[in-house]
């Protein structure tokens, strides 16, 4: 099942009008000097491995300038990020019916957000291709990797393989790692180190226990994570970390509440925001104000577009990681669009 199977098939006149639109693209990038530009825009797909490659390095390029514009602009302006974690769900063949639908959903106004598919580790070449056959500007996560680049870890993905089928995020740290698999606040920060010298985006979750939080001591007990997870990186390793604030006992449940249920129910909004401005806070005291300002926070936990509205009109919430809700188009797109404004 390829992405050309189920991708839109474009009437002659405007195959036309695509192919004098690219011809032109092509000549303006070559007068302006753009080489990436031009390799990325003329050739649909990856044909061989070399050229794969250079297509990855080309979007990595891409990813950097985006860092950059981020970077430059006023802080309270955060460009919001909507993160689908697949976890173990979707074989090869169902990862290209799903990336193919969000992906045909894509318009403009999407641009006003970053988008990032995580599928599983099997998937994401097939993911890579079918967003970009489409150029849909929609980016490829994965949801692990190991900090060494290569060796004697069976079973283990390292940093460059997952730069190889085209993925440029990865997620560190989810609940489901720490508590299923004893992944320690040590090997996160490892891996984000690892994530950060390889100039790759990481997400970093972070998040608490219904037991810390009937303790009262769910602010300590994440900002300790967040501690941990940023532990010897500088500011400019810093702008490649994404915190992601994920309530382990809102995981997955349908326990968030609509706006309207926020008083009744077991996370609201306002806990969320608290908990968020903890985290900036905390990483303002590691690598400094600016660093802080820049850095995304997102929200995770049963988020759907019913419940999503509250959470990102929250001033340190900058968009949210979806679990559940990628999983069906309808859903994760109706994200998208919330957080597009
Ligand atoms: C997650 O596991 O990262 C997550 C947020 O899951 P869900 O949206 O299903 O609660």
């Amino acid at each position: 099942c390829s992405a050309r199977a189920v991708g839109r098939h474009q009437p002659h006149a405007e195959t036309q009008r695509m192919s004098f639109f690219v011809a032109m693209c092509c000549i303006a990038s070559l007068l302006l000097g753009m080489p990436c530009f031009s390799t990325v825009r003329t050739s649909r797909k990856p044909h061989n491995v070399a050229s794969a490659r250079a297509q990855v390095s080309c979007r990595k390029a891409r990813h950097a300038q985006k860092r950059l514009r981020f970077n430059e602009r006023n802080p309270m302006s955060r460009k919001p990020l909507i993160a689908g974690n697949w976890k173990m769900n979707k074989t090869p063949a169902e990862s290209v019916v799903l990336s193919q639908g969000i992906s045909n959903r894509y318009s403009r106004k999407w641009n006003k957000v970053d988008v990032v598919l995580c599928p599983p580790t099997i998937d994401l070449r097939s993911v890579f291709t079918v967003l970009d056959f489409d150029k849909s500007n929609i980016d490829v996560g994965a949801q692990n990797c190991h900090w060494e680049p290569s060796g004697a870890f069976t079973g283990e993905t390292s940093i460059p393989m997952l730069k190889d089928v085209g993925a440029a995020w990865c997620i560190v740290g989810h609940s489901e790692r720490r508590d299923y698999f004893g992944e320690t606040d040590s090997m996160v920060n490892k891996k984000v180190r690892a994530l950060a010298e390889s100039s790759f985006n990481a997400i970093v979750c972070v998040g608490e226990s219904l037991a810390v939080r009937d303790a009262g001591d769910a602010v300590r007990f994440v900002c300790d994570q967040v501690r941990a997870a940023l532990a010897g990186l500088d500011a400019h390793e810093a702008e490649y970390c994404t915190i992601a604030y994920e309530p382990i006992w809102a995981i997955g449940t349908g326990r968030t509440a609509t706006p309207e249920q926020a008083i009744l129910s077991f996370v609201s909004v306002k806990q969320a925001e608290e908990i968020a401005a903890a985290i900036r806070a905390t990483v303002a005291d590691l690598v400094g104000e600016q660093a802080a300002a820049n850095m995304r926070v997102l929200y995770g936990g049963s988020m759907k577009p019913e419940n999503a509205d509250g959470f990102m009109a929250c001033p340190n919430i900058d968009g949210g990681l979806i679990g559940g809700a990628s999983l069906k188009v309808e859903d994760f797109c109706g994200l998208v669009e919330i957080a597009s404004g």
